[in-house]
């Protein structure tokens, strides 16, 4: 499968291709728009700018899969759940993603630590790249 994509969001898949993470920074309060959106949420500021993001965050819920949104290719990656992260960056920054490294074993342990760490991890899909974000191995000590 090939992704015809428009040429504003190719940079970002162009960048996560050499593994970097492309937002854009509102050009006049600074706000990060993660995914990358042409106006700021923030205030409403009409330019923003392309910026890289670390990638670093922390989770702050954990929704484990149920059958209806289940998805096995994602399973074959990893235990995953859905979340809401903020990003180091820009802390009101947040949005949901997939996180990897949770299951029914550790999802309680997580709720109890909220807000956890986590980092970006670049996923290999079926013809194109994604970023999804995974639990830090030392986010429960
Ligand atoms: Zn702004």
């Amino acid at each position: 499968m090939t992704l015809k994509l428009e040429r504003n969001v190719k940079r970002f898949y162009d960048g996560l291709e050499e593994g970097v993470i492309y937002a854009r920074k509102c050009t006049e309060c600074g706000a990060i728009e993660y995914p990358p959106h042409y106006a700021c949420n923030t205030c409403g500021y009409h330019e923003t700018e392309w910026t890289t993001i670390s990638g670093r965050g922390v989770l702050k819920s954990a929704i484990l899969p149920v059958s209806l949104n289940a998805n096995s290719r994602l399973a074959e990656i990893g235990s995953y759940c859905f979340g809401e992260v903020a990003l180091e960056d820009d802390p009101n920054c947040s949005f949901n993603s997939t996180i990897f490294g949770v299951d029914a074993d550790n999802v309680e342990d997580i709720r109890a630590h909220l807000p956890v760490a986590v980092h970006a991890k670049i996923i290999q899909l079926d013809g194109y790249k994604t970023v999804m974000f995974e639990v830090d191995e030392d986010a429960l000590s």
